[in-house]
């Protein structure tokens, strides 16, 4: 049985950030995930990186990971979101810079290289089980091993574990945290070859009554084209490409960008739901990313959160390995910022969907007001992050 000081289970975004950054402090970090890069079916959606990621890339010294040449610029949005007209938000004007459309699994692959070469284990599998053999009798002495994993690539003990599985939260849920889903919304999507005509580097957003669209130019030149819906419509839309292209022409703006290019893939979906954990740490443990916080799509704020609690996952047990006798102030800290970042990630969104309104009939645009009215404040100024 290997013993490690922290081991990271998810190697998304946010497990590679957290398991480089232990990594860069001489920790002896172990990263489990199973993804083969090479398979094309592990090919994800969500590529915006908004430039407010920057300063923090360069803190961590990961900002060459997307400037490297295999990502392009983003120069802003263009939203069709409560009326007809696109609305322009010019990226120029950042202080933080433009933003990127990344090569998603370039970008991965680049993360979990950076994390191997500063020192993290990786074992590509998948973890199998795990028991906490901590009991108030031999606490002291079974503190610094007290996570026994079971993979298929052997057997690890460590003091600090963390959930970075994305939205399946496996470990977190096992520990006991549940996962209360704010909304639910499924996201239907698929990739298109585009032409070199095709030269609009924006994000385009329209909101329509099924729900929202969005579409993306790829650095690869592919488009990535994406409804955010109510899952009740997902099933006749999947296997109906009839009523799928019906939509996608109704459209007043997203059928146009794409009039004329050819799908690279099948049309596939995945969950879109607002979620969190009930709790985001507990003892010798902390939930990272999408595992702690799933955030809705029309945010555009997923990676820098994975990247963001990465990085403060991290630091938290960095301090709390230095300072044992303080880990669990630390672990409080970690649990308010992320409880901080929830809150006000709820405001944004009852703000983005209560400006749209006109489609109060629609069950997708229901759910969102429904739940948006019930909250005691609804913020102002908030603009439209993606
Ligand atoms: C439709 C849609 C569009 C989006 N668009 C954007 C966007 O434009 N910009 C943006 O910032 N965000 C976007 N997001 C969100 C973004 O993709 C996520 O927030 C981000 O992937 C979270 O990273 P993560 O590392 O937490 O989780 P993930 O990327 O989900 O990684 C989790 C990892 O855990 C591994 N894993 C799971 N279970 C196990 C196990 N038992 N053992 C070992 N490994 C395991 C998986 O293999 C995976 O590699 C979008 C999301 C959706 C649904």
């Amino acid at each position: 049985m290997k013993k490690f000081d922290a081991v990271v289970i998810g190697g998304g975004p946010a497990g590679t950030v957290t398991a480089h950054s232990l990594a860069r402090q001489n920790f002896r970090v172990l990263l489990i995930d199973p993804t083969n890069f090479q398979k094309k079916s592990s090919r994800k959606i969500g590529e915006s990186l908004p430039a407010a990621a920057r300063p923090l890339l360069r803190h961590l010294e990961l900002l060459d990971v997307v400037e490297n040449g295999s990502h392009s610029a983003s120069y802003g949005n263009a939203s069709a979101w409560g009326q007809d007209q696109l609305q322009t938000q010019d990226f120029i004007l950042d202080p933080n810079g433009l933003g990127w459309h990344l090569n998603r699994t370039q970008f991965e692959t680049d993360l979990r290289t950076r994390a191997e070469n500063s020192g993290v284990e990786i074992w590509r599998t998948s973890l199998l089980d795990f028991e906490n053999i901590l009991t108030p009798k031999n606490s002291k002495e079974l503190r610094s091993s007290r996570w026994r994993l079971k993979t298929d690539c052997g057997m690890a003990r460590t003091p600090w574990l963390i959930d970075a599985t994305g939205r399946g939260a496996v470990v977190a849920r096992k520990i006991g945290a549940s996962r209360t889903k704010e909304d639910s919304a499924m996201t239907l999507f698929q990739w298109f070859g585009t032409s070199a005509a095709d030269t609009d580097s924006r994000t385009l957003v329209e909101s329509r009554p099924e729900g929202w669209w969005y579409t993306s130019r790829l650095p690869d030149h592919s488009r990535v084209l994406s409804l955010q819906t109510d899952p009740s419509l997902v099933l006749e839309l999947l296997h109906s490409p009839g009523l799928w292209q019906k939509r996608l022409k109704e459209t007043r703006h997203i059928g146009a960008t794409l009039h004329r290019a050819e799908p690279l893939t099948e049309l596939r979906c995945v969950d879109a739901s607002s979620a969190h954990l009930s709790t985001f740490a507990g003892d010798g443990w902390l939930a990272v990313g999408d595992a702690a916080l799933s955030l809705d799509p029309i945010s555009s704020q997923g990676l820098f959160n994975a990247i963001y609690t990465g990085h403060k996952a991290a630091q938290t047990i960095t301090n709390a390995l230095e300072l044992a006798e303080n880990s669990e102030l630390f672990v409080r800290d970690f649990q308010d910022r992320l409880s901080e970042i929830h809150q006000a990630y709820l405001r944004n969104r009852r703000f983005l969907y209560l400006s749209e309104q006109r489609w109060p009939e629609e069950k997708f645009w229901q759910e969102r007001h429904r739940e948006a009215l019930l909250a005691p404040e609804h913020a102002a100024g908030l603009r439209l992050a993606r």
